[in-house]
């Protein structure tokens, strides 16, 4: 398995990835990045939440981080063009992660709100400008920006871009480039309007196919709770303490829930950890380890923090929260049944979820059923009995009297740490 220095990332980027908690690239990073750092042009069909920011992101900062080029204001360096606005920003706060070690201005823009400040990052000068292509023509029709300098050109979700109608406002942008330029062209799809557009920016390009992560993969029991948001808890405590739940990865929309819910565990004497985004790289770390280790049943993450975990032996994936994005349910769901195991990916949803639901059953393309007991199994599959007979050690255990069921597997890590707070 490579590493970032391996893909010939410099230093202070590989440190940037680190510092976020980046382990290891992804497929589209490892087989994109070297050919981008060559001055390959690239074109390369993936989706959102494969890592494909990072994949143009990092060797572009590496090929504009030249400190004795100096962005001329109005006149960007590197221009990467994105259909929404929320990609936009998203772009450009990655690219503000990536470079943090590097000296590199960059902005992004968008339509729907005043142009002033937008105006004035442009003029300041900029080594990226990420930008949507309506508002980006409406400045540089009013003289705000010209595309003379652009040594470097990203098309990002090309096949969104035909679907929302803006090809073409796109054609318009890429007429205005100039033709000596190095480009990157990603599209979740290719039908034939985009395979064309595509000829007609690349030069000798490299192809990169990432296929998406299959949601069929075998060994892989999908299930669904209907549960009001207050019943949530209580239904994650009752999983937590089934000893059919080995090790379970348990996905929360935000950080904060993350943190709640680990609190909520420890409460009632379950040991987790949550990794998020707001965690050090260390602590991370620490909380991985002792997952993969068997040392901690239960660890709780964010889909960002998720991202690279490959941990075998994954019993449960716990969605306490329904993903907003599809392609995050179906790479939640993917962290257990590794390697041919099985594993039981398990869904809490309540009422306002249920659109989200809707949608990652329209894209995987089959419903998810509703789950026969507590921990997610269809009645058949129910071992040693039936709903209700399942052991629950909580109770059997109960020295500690009616009420308050002694905890099971709560094991500390060394260090003195509180099991939540610590990681
Ligand atoms: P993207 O496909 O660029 O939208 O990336 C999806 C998410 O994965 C983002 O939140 C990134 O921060 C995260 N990510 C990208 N590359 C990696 C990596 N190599 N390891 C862990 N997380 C990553």
């Amino acid at each position: 398995m490579s590493t970032f220095s391996d893909l010939g990332l410099a230093e202070p980027l590989v440190r940037a990835v680190t510092d976020l908690g980046y382990d290891t690239p992804t497929p589209i990073q490892d087989q994109a990045i070297p050919h981008v750092l060559e001055e390959r042009d690239l074109l390369a069909s993936a989706q959102t939440g494969t890592g494909k920011t990072a994949a143009f992101g990092l060797p572009l900062l590496q090929l504009l981080a030249d400190p004795r080029r100096r962005p001329v204001p109005g006149r960007p360096r590197a221009l990467i063009l994105t259909p929404t606005r929320e990609l936009a920003i998203q772009i450009d706060e990655s690219l503000r992660e990536y470079g943090t070690h590097l000296r590199l201005r960059h902005a992004c823009i968008f339509g729907g709100v005043s142009q002033k400040a937008q105006v004035n990052a442009l003029s300041r000068g900029l080594d990226v400008l990420t930008a949507t292509p309506g508002r980006l023509l409406d400045l540089h029709g009013q003289g705000h920006v010209d595309f003379d300098q652009v040594e470097r050109f990203v098309l990002d979700e090309a096949d969104r871009m035909l679907d929302m109608g803006f090809l073409p406002d796109v054609r318009r942008v890429i007429g205005r480039l100039p033709t000596e330029r190095h480009s990157l062209f990603f599209s979740a799809t290719m039908p034939p309007d985009i395979v064309r557009l595509s000829q007609q920016i690349l030069t000798d390009p490299v192809h990169v196919e990432i296929v998406p992560e299959s949601t069929t993969a075998e060994g892989i029991t999908q299930r669904v709770m209907f549960v009001d948001s207050a019943g949530k808890k209580q239904l994650v405590l009752e999983v937590a303490r089934d000893e059919r739940v080995q090790r379970a990865l348990v996905f929360t929309r935000t950080k904060h829930r993350a943190n709640r819910l680990v609190k909520l565990l420890d409460r009632a004497g379950v040991s987790s950890a949550a990794i998020h985004g707001n965690k050090s790289q260390n602590a991370r770390q620490r909380a991985l380890g002792a997952f993969r280790a068997g040392e901690l049943p239960i660890l709780v993450a964010t889909d960002i923090a998720a991202r690279g975990i490959d941990v075998e032996g994954i019993t449960h994936v716990i969605n306490y929260d329904v993903p907003v994005e599809p392609e995050a349910y179906v790479h939640r769901i993917g962290r257990t049944a590794r390697a041919g195991a099985r594993g039981l990916a398990l869904t809490f949803c309540d009422t306002e979820e249920l659109p989200y639901l809707r949608a990652i059953e329209s894209v995987i393309g089959q419903r998810v059923p509703v789950a026969g007991d507590r921990i997610g199994l269809p009645p058949e599959e129910l071992e040693p009995g039936p709903v209700g007979q399942r052991r629950r050690p909580s109770r059997s255990a109960g020295p500690k009297g009616p009420g308050k069921p002694k905890p099971r597997r709560r094991r500390r890590r060394g260090g003195g740490g509180r099991s939540g707070a610590s990681a």
